[in-house]
């Protein structure tokens, strides 16, 4: 535990506070936790249906945070219990939800509630109560760029107001309904505008972040591993794998979308801002990511072939990419965001944060750990499949 006196950015010290944490036991929730426990005073109430991902820090008795962390097995969608918790707390921050692309078109009415009507009573509890709320909402409520409707031969495609994502400028652009994709950046929409409304009219202390892919180590699952067999987790986790089994990287539609992306540990330090810089961060969205990151998922897809082949000591692939459609991919009603680049003027000015992890370096620590977390597991079950 930090024991010199902590001072915020307008050098006033740092008090502790009981933070409860919705959705902790998820990628970037245990991250958060860890960072929480290792360099601050605060105490987590984590609350999630789950705890693989924080057992390391809830177990032994003995850690030295153990009086500053509990874990409470809490389903949001029908407890009453979570009011209490928020009462209990100074600030709680929601990181809840359904938020894998698989999930939009194939269990659209699943990522309705829980991204929108789940997300209410925490809303409402907060406000009711007068206390703090740090949402996690997404990056894609901008879905498309403005950019992707003119011609394609169009020079002004190349002028950064046509693509840029700035958080009090950018329209909200989505498909059709029918493309189900859309299920949740709609429903993060909404639960942004009712944060926001909630600030305005009842006084409510918000602040709203919109995730740019953050990626790095524990982030969703290895199918067959450590979650189902045919599950489809985020992009990271869907190459990881594939490497780990030695098979070509699936590329949806051509892999011509770009992506900017952030280290988690990077993106970690912009919350811990925010939760000790109420004054500089309440009332205000922050998009959260790293502009210099950018590439197309085809050359994310060249990137972690080398850096996979550089960790784990195996030659790349002779074929290291196929080409798969949407619909056979995702299935019926799958559309994609063709560019994020965010603007960082907000969170530069409130919090002074900047990533500082280049892709070559956060892919090389990333995947060092998928090769010694899995490599062995994924050696045995593919050594049980093949007939003897
Ligand atoms: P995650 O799936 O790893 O974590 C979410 C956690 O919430 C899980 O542990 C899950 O068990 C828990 N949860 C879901 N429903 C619950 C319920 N009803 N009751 C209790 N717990 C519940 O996802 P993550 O990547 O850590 O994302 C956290 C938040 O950030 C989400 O709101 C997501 O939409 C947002 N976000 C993340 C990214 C990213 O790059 N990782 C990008 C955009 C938005
Ligand atoms: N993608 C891909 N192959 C995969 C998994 C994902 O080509 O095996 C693409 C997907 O179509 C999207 C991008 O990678 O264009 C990022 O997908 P992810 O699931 O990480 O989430 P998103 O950034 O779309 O929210």
């Amino acid at each position: 535990m930090a024991t010199a006196a902590r001072v915020d950015l307008d050098g006033n010290p740092i008090k502790q506070i009981t933070i409860c944490m919705i959705g902790a036991g998820g990628f970037i929730g245990s991250h958060l936790c860890e960072k929480l426990m290792a360099e601050t005073p605060h105490k987590v109430l984590a609350v999630d249906v789950y705890n693989d991902k924080i057992k390391h820090l809830l177990e032994p008795a003995s850690l030295p945070w153990a009086d500053r962390i509990q874990f409470h097995r809490i389903n949001i969608k029908h407890d009453s219990r979570l009011e209490g918790l928020i009462k209990m707390a100074d600030l709680t921050i929601n990181l809840a939800a359904i938020c894998t692309p698989a999930d939009y078109n194939t269990r659209p009415l699943d990522t309705i509630y829980s991204n929108f009507i789940d997300a209410l009573p925490v809303v409402k509890y907060c406000s009711e109560n007068g206390k703090r709320l740090i949402h996690f909402s997404t990056c894609e409520v901008y879905g498309k760029t403005i950019g992707c409707f003119l011609p394609k031969d169009s020079p002004l495609r190349q002028d950064p107001a046509y693509y840029v994502l700035k958080e009090d400028a950018s329209p909200c652009i989505f498909g059709p309904i029918e493309k189900q994709r859309w299920s949740y950046a709609c429903a993060k929409q909404l639960i942004e505008r009712l944060i926001y409304a909630e600030g305005a009219e009842n006084g409510l202390d918000f602040t709203i972040v919109r995730p740019f892919n953050w990626i790095g180590p524990r982030m969703d699952f290895i199918p067959g591993i450590d979650g189902p067999a045919e599950g489809v987790p985020r992009v990271l986790a869907c190459f990881s794998n594939n490497l780990l089994r030695s098979e070509p990287l699936k590329l949806v539609d051509g892999g011509q979308s770009q992506r900017t992306f952030v280290y988690i540990k990077d993106a970690i330090e912009a919350v811990l801002l925010m939760i000790e810089n109420p004054a500089r961060a309440n009332g205000q969205i922050f998009n959260v990511g790293n502009p210099n990151n950018e590439v197309t998922v085809r050359q994310l897809a060249e990137m972690m072939t080398q850096v996979y082949s550089k960790v784990s000591g195996e030659p790349p692939l002779e074929t290291p990419t196929i080409d798969v459609s949407s619909k056979e991919f995702y299935g019926e009603g799958y559309d994609d965001s063709d560019k994020r680049i965010p603007d960082m003027t907000i969170i530069n000015r409130q919090l002074g944060w900047n990533p500082k992890t280049s892709l070559w370096d956060l892919l090389e620590s990333t995947l060092t750990y998928q090769h010694r977390t899995y490599a062995q597991a994924i050696k045995q079950t593919m050594s049980k499949a093949v007939p003897s």
